[in-house]
């Protein structure tokens, strides 16, 4: 039963410093030609959204979109998926396309769950990431859902900035938790191949925190959230009660997912596949042969299923594990009762989950399976 559907808009106005999603800067054209090829990928699969519970636009930044063409897809969404009996439809956003015209586009189509790439108030360090916002705007934008009644609005925010002290952390913090939001996900600054943050890393100019300033800011987010009345259900995630994302729940809970877009990948029909990550390929599949080729690919269901597990702060039950596999979890695997011994995991009642201290060193628990 397909419950998930992922849109993927591979555009962005500008390319921040520490991403490695698949965006680029495109033409009006190319995105124009996108729009229709994923239109006729939508189509193609009409006859599989009658349990979809979520669907998800992301990127990129599908807000970067010119409105004509956002109306366009949203147009093609409503037409084939009743979007009336969705729990969950969301889309991501930068802080300054949220015009209230734009909030107003997405209350027409019926969007309830907005997602705000905020990463920092700190001016410095939003200029450092190539961020195009100020505060001032996302207080406009999330003033502007507001006046649209959609209120169920979440921020991605960044920690371990470079250079980032204690004290700017803490702003940000009490920024964002005194924001009328619903969800907060939290990441550290991650050091990816082929950004212009691991080239500036590559010619010293920059150096990453410590480990420790990492797992000290860490501490400090959860602390701080979780005293704020923000729910902690994920690694990196946090809601007030009952607006954990239901959408991003179907992937770490390992249930079947399709995504429709360049690059995108699904988890369908038992297999797992992706479609090209290139946006002028992907597009001219479908201008050439009705559609793009899908590349089908393997990962091993137990290890994809215990690290997403694991990512939730609840963990996994060892008897379900048993039973869907045939194992003996704890048998194939001494080493998570030494986990338990060192507390890096615990195990009450059948779930294992992460202690507080476990989720700093996960790497090293995700590294046995
Ligand atoms: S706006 Fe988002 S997707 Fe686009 S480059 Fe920045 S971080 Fe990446």
């Amino acid at each position: 039963m397909l419950t998930a559907l992922y849109i993927h808009i591979p555009f962005c106005d500008k390319v921040c410093t520490y991403c490695d999603f698949h965006k680029e800067i495109a033409s009006l054209n190319k995105q124009e030609k996108y729009i229709i090829s994923l239109i006729k990928e939508l189509e193609l699969h009409k006859n599989e959204y009658q349990d979809l519970l979520t669907v998800y636009i992301g990127g990129g930044t599908p807000s970067s979109l010119p409105i004509n063409l956002l109306r366009d897809l949203f147009e093609c969404i409503t037409s084939l998926i009743d979007v009336s009996a969705l729990k969950e439809f969301t889309i991501e956003t930068n802080p300054n396309d949220i015009t209230i015209e734009v909030a107003q586009l997405f209350k027409e189509y019926r969007i309830n769950r907005v997602s705000i790439g905020v990463q920092t108030f700190n001016e410095t360090h939003l200029l450092f990431l190539g961020r195009t916002h100020s505060k001032k705007d996302v207080l406009t934008a999330i003033d502007n859902l507001l006046k649209c009644d959609i209120n169920n609005i979440s921020v991605d925010m960044i920690f371990s900035l470079i250079n980032q002290t204690l004290e700017e952390l803490n702003e940000d913090i009490n920024l964002v938790v005194n924001l009328p939001i619903k969800h907060i996900s939290y990441y550290s600054l991650i050091l990816e191949e082929k950004t212009k943050l691991h080239y500036l890393f590559d010619q010293n100019k920059i150096s990453m925190n410590t480990e420790d300033l990492e797992a000290i800011m860490y501490n400090r987010v959860i602390d701080k959230l979780v005293e704020n009345g923000f729910y902690h259900y994920e690694i990196s995630n946090f809601s007030k009660p009952g607006y954990e994302s239901k959408h991003n729940l179907i992937y770490w809970q390992n249930k079947q997912y399709l995504g429709l877009g360049s690059g995108s990948h699904s988890l369908y029909k038992g297999k797992r596949f992706s479609n090209i990550r290139n946006v002028r390929k992907y597009s001219e599949g479908f201008s050439k042969d009705g559609y793009s080729q899908k590349e089908e690919y393997e990962v091993e269901p137990l290890r994809e299923e215990l690290i997403m597990g694991l990512r939730l702060m609840n963990g996994i039950n060892i008897t379900h594990i048993n039973n869907k596999y045939n194992i003996d979890l704890l048998n194939m695997y001494p080493e998570i009762n030494d986990f338990v011994s060192q507390k890096l995991l615990k195990l009450e009642n059948d779930q294992l989950c992460f202690t507080r201290e476990g989720l700093m060193l996960g790497n090293i628990v995700f590294s046995v399976f």
